[in-house]
Order: C-alpha cells, then sequence, then structure tokens
C-alpha cells in the first residue's frame, strides 16, 4: 500500500531560545522528532558514515579514534571559510538522505524535524517542509538561558547569536511562530505547543482525506 506522505514541520530557533523544550513536548505526544544534531554526531562520531569521506577531503588528523578530530576542523573552518563550506558539502546530502529515511519509516500524525541552523541554510530546504515552525526570543533571553545551563560567558554566547541567521530572518521564513521570552512560563510554552498541535494534527487528518 502507498502511504499518503506525512506532513513535514521544520522547527528551528537560535541557541538557547527553547526548540530542545518543545521537540520534547511533542515526543511525549507521540510525534517523530527527526533531529539533525543527533544524526549530524552519528556521522562524524565513532565509525560514523562520513569520517571515510572527511579523511579523504581533510587528510589524517582530521579523523582520530573517537570519530572526526572536532579541535582539528574548528580550527580549520575558523581560519577558512572554504572548509567549512567543503564540509558542509559532505555532511548536509548525508543529513538530508538519513532524515528522508527515517521520516519514510514514521508512523505518526505528522513529523517534526529538528535543525538548529534551518534558516542558514534554507536554500537546501525549500520546498521540503510543509511547515516552519520557529521557537523566538529576545538574544537577552537566549544569553540568560545559555549561561544558565553552560560555562559560556556572555560574551561567548553572544558570539554564538552574531554567527547564527539574524532574529528578524527567521521569522521571515516561520509560518508557525512560539513565543518564548523570558517572562513565558513553562506551562504558557506547553499551551502554545498544545494549540499547535492540534492544528498540525487536524491538517494531517485532512491531508489523509
Ligand atoms: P540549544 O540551541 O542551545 O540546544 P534550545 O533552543 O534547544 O537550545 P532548550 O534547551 O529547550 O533550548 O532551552 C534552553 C534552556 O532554557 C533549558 O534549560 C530550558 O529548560 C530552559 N527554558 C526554555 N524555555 C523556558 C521557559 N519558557 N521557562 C523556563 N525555562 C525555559
Amino acid at each position: 500500500m502507498v502511504r499518503k506522505p506525512l506532513l513535514k514541520i521544520g522547527l528551528t530557533g537560535g541557541i538557547g531560545s527553547g526548540k530542545s523544550t518543545v521537540a520534547d513536548s511533542l515526543q511525549k505526544k507521540g510525534i517523530l522528532i527527526i533531529d539533525a544534531d543527533r544524526i549530524s554526531r552519528e556521522l562524524t562520531g565513532k565509525n560514523g558514515r562520513a569520517l571515510a569521506q572527511i579523511k579523504a577531503t581533510f587528510g589524517e588528523k582530521s579523523v582520530v579514534e573517537t570519530g572526526m578530530n572536532r579541535d582539528y576542523m574548528r580550527g580549520l573552518i575558523l581560519s577558512d571559510n572554504t572548509q567549512k563550506w567543503r564540509l558542509e558539502q559532505i555532511l548536509h546530502p548525508m543529513i538530508r538522505k538519513e532524515m528522508q529515511e527515517c521520516y519514510e519509516h514514521a508512523d505518526t500524525a505528522y513529523v517534526v524535524f529538528d535543525i538548529p541552523l534551518l534558516i542558514e541554510s534554507i536554500d537546501r530546504y525549500k520546498d521540503f517542509f510543509d511547515h516552519i515552525c520557529v521557537v523566538d526570543c529576545d538574544p537577552e533571553t537566549q544569553i540568560n538561558r545559555v549561561m544558565a545551563r553552560s560555562h559560556y560567558s556572555r560574551d561567548q554566547v553572544m558570539k554564538i547569536i552574531a554567527l547564527q541567521a539574524p532574529r528578524t530572518k527567521r521569522l521571515e521564513y516561520a509560518d508557525a511562530v512560539i513565543h518564548n521570552d523570558q517572562e513565558v512560563t513553562l506551562l504558557q510554552l506547553e499551551e502554545q505547543v498544545n494549540a499547535l498541535h492540534e492544528r498540525w494534527l487536524h491538517e494531517s487528518s485532512k491531508k489523509e482525506g
């Protein structure tokens, strides 16, 4: 039996915006979450499928016993933007293929793709999603949240935010926005997630006919 394609939701947001909290909540409702970062870590971790190509492209030092040599690659990428591009050329098609395979085996009402840097690579994902959902908050909230859960300094978080897509650009692509500023409680966040969940369930039931 050929199954109808399931609704595809791209979930994104800046560092510390609350994506994982939203994804966890949807997962608890039984929705499949396909996590692009996890796939990327598997591809580049011990015995990962991307390692052979990484070694062939960047040399012996780029791969160690535990997988991709992250410190070495970080240095390479920071010193030369074309190296970042070359690594992405290897990883992105593999991540995309893996996501597609997970999607094809999905057995939930709709599927959420958790992709932190979705807007940064929007050209690769145009036409892939039915909806793009952005978890949005102001930079001050991002800084406070990330500092509270890690050893990063304010400056370090600000640098990461500056490297990510600007908030305005992320919102331009969103057709669903979850507001998660400092004053939003976890309960209010959950209420927004519930409302979107209902909307997407409804839409997927119509899609199934
Ligand atoms: P990253 O991009 O760094 O992985 P993220 O966007 O996935 O971050 P989360 O990990 O979901 O963000 O949230 C960051 C931190 O903020 C977590 O400790 C989470 O519990 C907390 N948090 C998120 N939203 C709220 C909220 N509305 N109220 C209280 N705490 C929150």
